[in-house]
């Protein structure tokens, strides 16, 4: 009788749950696919994304257009992608039974805006798969057996465990047992920053606005660091889609300043200062009678733009007609180039993530196996991967579990047929 081969995945997240799946369901009975989750809880993170509805993945299509997505693990990911993309994950879950839709900015959620939908369909899967999960039971150590033979793994509760092929997902979690494995495996941990996270501003302007929207250009000058989209202001300072994207592709260099650093904000884009200030030279023309705090020529939340205008100094009675160059010189600089200083940041409860992990060069991105252990597999956040928000940080969870999982359950080269 053939030997089953042991297949131990390690961390019960979106990247275990769906490599431990793919993989039992290649091997059918010629394996066994073991689950170890350290804590009572699987899927945690799962449960709590998105605010609870679970942005499961994103309608981008095109691999190379998604790989642009990820501030880290984007080339390594290019290839990946053309073999499991958001596509095949809506698929995936929709012959499970689990529908799922497009919101307007891309963002794809189940169609029951309930993450426990999510959950209990991989639960449900891995338990048809034949997966077994043990959870309330961490790996603390795993020991390479000569000649790619397979591993010895320790149990948090003392147990040892042999198995012949071995995954890390243990996710992002810098306390995390995985980095230690990884690297007495021979991995290299590139340092871990946290990314996603919202700024900390304490200046005057912002006073009072919080719960303000608008479409802002950020950056962080002396560095290459710009992000034009919807921003938010918020009690402690400014959040929404263009920081956290700032802060995605800043994560190590903002680390670095421990995110003290100034910020230029364009409340105009995308004029640049020489087209505003064109504007209000034009708008001084048009309307010499109008006060200046009912005339925004850019469309500004009204209390944005009334906030500027007493930021360049200029009178809230005035009207354009009495406004000199120079006053209109320091309204041009409010909206197209106001300086704020970020004294610290906070974590974006929606979604955050972990800047590296595991070195992507280590990795052979086509079967996710290590280039320094033959027979251990990696999936996940655990790798220096990471995406902007919009569900990209799942898609490289089901992505990399999947290839992972197929090549778990692939034959090992030297026991094929010649
Ligand atoms: C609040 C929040 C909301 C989010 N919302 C979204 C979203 O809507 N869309 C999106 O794309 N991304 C979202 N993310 C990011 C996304 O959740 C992660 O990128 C994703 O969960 C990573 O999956 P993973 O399986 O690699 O790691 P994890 O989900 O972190 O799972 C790792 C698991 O391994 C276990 N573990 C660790 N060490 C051991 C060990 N030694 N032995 C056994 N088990 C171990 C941990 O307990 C954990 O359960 C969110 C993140 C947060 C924090």
């Amino acid at each position: 009788m053939a030997v089953k081969r042991r297949v131990v995945v390690v961390g019960g997240g979106a990247a275990g749950f769906f490599a431990a799946i793919t993989c039992a369901e290649a091997l059918g009975a010629a394996g066994e696919v073991t689950l170890y989750e350290a804590t009572a809880h699987p899927l945690a993170k799962v449960r709590v994304s998105g605010g609870g509805r679970c942005n499961v993945t994103h309608a981008c299509f095109d691999p190379r257009e998604l790989s642009r997505r990820y501030p880290r693990g984007g080339r390594e990911l290019l290839g990946a992608f053309h073999r499991w993309q958001p596509r095949d994950t809506v698929d995936w879950f929709a012959a499970r039974g689990v529908a799922t839709k497009v919101e307007p900015d891309g963002r794809m959620f189940p169609v029951t805006d309930d993450s426990a939908t999510i959950a209990d369909c991989l639960l449900a899967a891995a338990a048809t798969a034949g997966v077994r999960v043990v959870t309330a039971q961490g790996v603390r150590k795993a020991e390479a057996l000569p000649g790619g033979a397979g591993f010895w793994l320790t149990l948090t509760d003392g147990a040892e465990v042999r198995c012949e092929r071995l995954l890390l997902a243990t996710g992002g979690n810098r306390s995390s047992a995985g980095f230690t494995i990884a690297a007495a495996l021979g991995h290299t941990i590139e340092p871990l920053v946290p990314s996603l996270f919202t700024f900390h501003i304490d200046d005057a302007l912002l006073v009072g606005l919080s719960g303000l929207a608008t479409t802002a250009t950020v950056a962080v000058p002396g560095t290459r660091l710009v992000e034009t989209g919807p921003m938010l202001v918020t009690h402690w300072g400014l959040s929404g889609p263009a920081v956290l994207r700032l802060s995605a592709w800043g994560a190590r260099i903002l680390a670095e300043r421990n995110y003290e650093f100034p910020l230029t904000v364009n409340f105009a884009p995308p004029r640049n200062r020489e087209a505003v200030l064109a504007e209000l030279v034009a708008q001084r023309a048009r309307h010499p009678r109008r006060q200046v705090a009912n005339g925004d020529p850019f469309g500004l939340p009204q209390r944005l733009w009334e906030r500027l205008v007493s930021a360049a100094g200029v009178p809230g009675d005035a009207q354009w007609a009495g406004i000199g160059n120079a006053a209109l010189g320091a309204l041009a600089g409010a909206v197209a180039a106001t300086e704020l200083r970020v004294v610290g940041k906070s974590t974006f409860k929606e979604e955050f993530v972990t800047c590296g992990g595991v070195r992507l060069a280590e990795v052979d991105f086509r079967t996710l196996e290590s280039r320094k252990c033959p027979g251990l597999y990696f999936a996940g956040e655990v790798l220096d991967i990471d995406g902007i928000t919009g569900g990209f940080n799942f898609q490289a969870a089901w992505t990399t579990g999947w290839l992972a999982g197929r090549a778990l359950a692939a034959p090992d080269p030297a026991s094929a047929p010649a």
